[in-house]
């Protein structure tokens, strides 16, 4: 096995025109989302704000164009492989794309933290853990018998943190092995192998900009360390809200779950599978094949909550990432 080193590597940024915006006093990212006929989600992801609610008057805002992404670009690379690309420096909770530059489809694998990632249509998904502790941490592409090695870096994200004021009767609903199954059936509701069937950006399941709590909260059931983090986006909505398909898929889990109430994910190929949570009715059956846009079922109150809201979540391989990206662009 051989090992490439950054023998060739260069550096590029991707940016285009864009407008700018200073928030005024009193202003919320809805208005302004409004007065450029734009979207918070769109706002979000090209501000990197994690939480919608933390603007300070004179923030200067993109409104337009694309998030300015700064390349890595190998080229010192085994045959087929022309070059490598990859993200800078990817924020945390979001997905850094290796992306393989080759006239044909090329069989391979990346070891990234502990697991492995297949190539699958010369990209390779790596979903960074909302809690990985910003860093440079290697990704071994292997191809035939040759290595590359590879740098991710890791960038903090903002995030807020959230002290679960559990009454005690609730909190013994929170058993460790309960919570373990539940996930487990979620996660295995999912089928890595699919092949990819969305095209293009995901959509907002729900019609609405109310976001109650963001991606990435950081949770704790007591004044000192983090236990958990949010693991979605929750949009706060009347129960029996019309609930859509973000993208199209195949139902992977229909049915009602102890914490996440009525429950539905989606498997839209490459590992990716969304989750819909704390549903009042459920409108699919497993296994059916859903497009864009089709209803999946109602908004509620269901399973651990605590208020009428609608959960959304994006897992790649079993890792929840930030579903706010999805909506401007995808891999
Ligand atoms: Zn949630």
């Amino acid at each position: 096995m051989r090992c490439w080193l950054f023998a060739l590597l260069t550096l590029y940024s991707l940016a285009w025109a864009q407008t700018t915006h200073t928030v005024r006093p009193g202003e919320t990212l809805y208005r302004i989302a409004k007065q450029y006929d734009t979207t918070v989600e769109a706002l979000q992801v090209l501000n990197n704000l994690s939480d919608p609610t933390q603007l300070r008057v004179g923030q200067v805002l993109r409104i337009s164009g694309q998030p300015s992404v700064s390349v890595y670009r190998l080229t010192q690379t085994p045959a087929p492989i022309e070059a490598l690309e990859w993200p800078r420096q990817t924020v945390q909770g979001h997905l850094a794309v290796v992306r393989i530059i080759a006239p044909e489809p090329v069989q391979g694998e990346v070891r990234f933290l502990n697991s492995t990632y297949p190539i699958q249509q010369n990209r390779v998904l790596l979903p960074i853990p909302a809690l990985q502790a910003p860093g440079v941490y290697p990704a071994l592409l292997r191809v035939g018998g040759e290595a590359v090695r590879l740098e991710v870096r890791v960038v903090a994200g903002t995030f807020g943190r959230f002290i679960l004021q559990l009454p005690p009767e609730r909190r013994a609903l929170l058993v460790p092995e309960k919570l373990r199954a539940e996930r487990l059936r979620v996660v295995g509701s999912c089928d890595f192998n699919r092949p990819q069937q969305w095209h293009g950006s995901f959509q907002k399941p729900i019609q609405t900009n109310r976001i109650t709590d963001p991606f990435g909260t950081r949770r704790s059931y007591d004044q000192g360390r983090t236990y958990s983090y949010h693991e979605g986006l929750d949009y706060g909505v009347p129960e029996g809200t019309p609930v859509y398909a973000p993208a199209p898929g195949v139902v992977g889990l229909a049915e009602t779950l102890f914490v996440r109430g009525g429950a539905v994910t989606l498997d839209h190929g490459l590992g990716v599978c969304s989750g819909f949570w704390h549903l009042s009715r459920i409108a699919v059956r497993p296994g059916q094949t859903i497009k864009a846009g089709d209803l999946i079922g109602y908004s509620g109150n269901t399973g651990l909550s605590n208020g009428p809201h609608l959960h959304f979540e994006i897992r790649v391989r079993g890792i929840p990432t930030n579903p706010a990206p999805w909506y401007l662009a995808v891999p």
